[in-house]
Order: C-alpha cells, then sequence, then structure tokens
C-alpha cells in the first residue's frame, strides 16, 4: 500500500492494491481514484493513502443489446432538492417546485472526458432524466475504474441540480436546499458502437475521442472478462 509521501510525488503511480474483502486484485489504473473489485463488486476509494469502502452497484443491462456493452463508471448520489418561494407563487416558481421536489438521484460520470459542455455528459443527462433504472450489488460486470474523486464528484452533482432548478426559475426568486447523500460508485452500460458510445436508454451518443483512456478501459473490459 503507498504512503501518502509516494502520492503526493508527481510520478506515475504503480499501485498494488488489493480488495480488503476478498483479497482480489483491484483493477488500478495510474489516474484512477476509485475501484469496483471484479471478483466480489464491492467498491473502494483511495482516500489519504487508505481504501475506504463506497457502496458499488451496477445497472441491469438493457434486454438483447446491438453491441458490446461497456460498463462506465459513475458516481451516484440520493438527492434531494426543495425550493420555496420567497415571495408570491408564480407559475415559474410552482415549475421549479415541482422541479425540485423530482431530484431522487443525481450522478456523474467519474471516467475523463474532453469537452464534456460540448459532448455531453451522461451523469448530467441522467441526472435530468431520473431513469428507473434496476440496480445490483455484488459479482457482475467488470468496470474500469474511477478518475474523480467523490469529492470531486458531490460538489459538481449539487451544480447540476442547482442548474436545472434555475431553468424554471430564477433562483434568486427562490429559498432552494439541495441534499446528497454518500457517493455511491454505479457502473453502468452503453453500447461500444467503436467510433462512438450510445446510451441504450436516452440515445445519447459519445464520440470515442471524447473518452480518455478509452482503449486502456475497453482492454480492462476485455481482460477482466476472459
Ligand atoms: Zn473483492
Amino acid at each position: 500500500m503507498n504512503g501518502p509521501a509516494e502520492r503526493d510525488s508527481a510520478q506515475p503511480r504503480v499501485l498494488s492494491l488489493r480488495c480488503r474483502a476478498c483479497s482480489a486484485t483491484l483493477p488500478a489504473a495510474s489516474s484512477d481514484v476509485a475501484f469496483r473489485c471484479a471478483q466480489c463488486g464491492r467498491g473502494w476509494e483511495i482516500e489519504q493513502g487508505e481504501l475506504v469502502e463506497r457502496p458499488a452497484l451496477y445497472i441491469a443491462p438493457p434486454a438483447n443489446p446491438s453491441h458490446a456493452l461497456l460498463y462506465l463508471p459513475y458516481w451516484s448520489f440520493r438527492a434531494s432538492a426543495a425550493a420555496q418561494p420567497k415571495r408570491r407563487l408564480d407559475e415559474g416558481v410552482l415549475a421549479a417546485r415541482d422541479r425540485a421536489a423530482g431530484f431522487k438521484r443525481a450522478y456523474i460520470a467519474a471516467y475523463a472526458i474532453h469537452r464534456p459542455t460540448y459532448v455531453g455528459e451522461w451523469g448530467l443527462i441522467y441526472t435530468r432524466a431520473q431513469p428507473e433504472w434496476e440496480t445490483r450489488a455484488g459479482h457482475g460486470p467488470q468496470s474500469p475504474g474511477a478518475s474523480l474523486a467523490a469529492r470531486d464528484a458531490a460538489v459538481v452533482v449539487e451544480h447540476y441540480i442547482l442548474a436545472e432548478i434555475d431553468k424554471a426559475a430564477d433562483l434568486g426568486s427562490l429559498q432552494v436546499s439541495v441534499e446528497i447523500s454518500d457517493p455511491e460508485l454505479w457502473a453502468v452500460p452503453c453500447l461500444d458502437m467503436g467510433e462512438f458510445l450510445r446510451c441504450p436508454w436516452s440515445g445519447a451518443e459519445l464520440p470515442a475521442s471524447a473518452i480518455d483512456d478509452l482503449a486502456e478501459m475497453r482492454h480492462a473490459t476485455e481482460e477482466r472478462h476472459a
């Protein structure tokens, strides 16, 4: 296990980590900070040189997928938001109140994307759509590690929710509260079409070139399926 001094150095990390539950080697690429154990399916994040357990879930695959599935890592948070009007109720304020009440979960991609505001960030799409997914725990599909720290993810998903409420009514006219639960590491499947990835639920597409280390992620997935 690496100590904090080693992790603070500018050199790429070479980690040999083992799952604290089953002792399997964790799939740790150099930029990864969190992983799903390929053997038992439990989730771990490196925090200050220690492995901290994160609830790990995966989404049941879509029926009859047309292409190979690639499971990508997301941070998922239970969310609860409330928006109260500061003054009178008007239509926009009512819409904002309903919009706030509709958020049950917030998501953010835990893998690195180039120019996410241009190509689309699927965590934001999922946060907007609030999909009713069937989640599973335990041994399941292989998924690459997460390069985004859960702490940073929590800050962004709160902004996602605030921005969505702001679309319904100006935040200045509202008393808004957003609560985010502890982070969960989710693996969500998409269709690997080669040049791009397609979300089987929303139909959203992401160019393969927009994802950092996609080749490494594909390789890691294949290797551990074999
Ligand atoms: Zn394990």
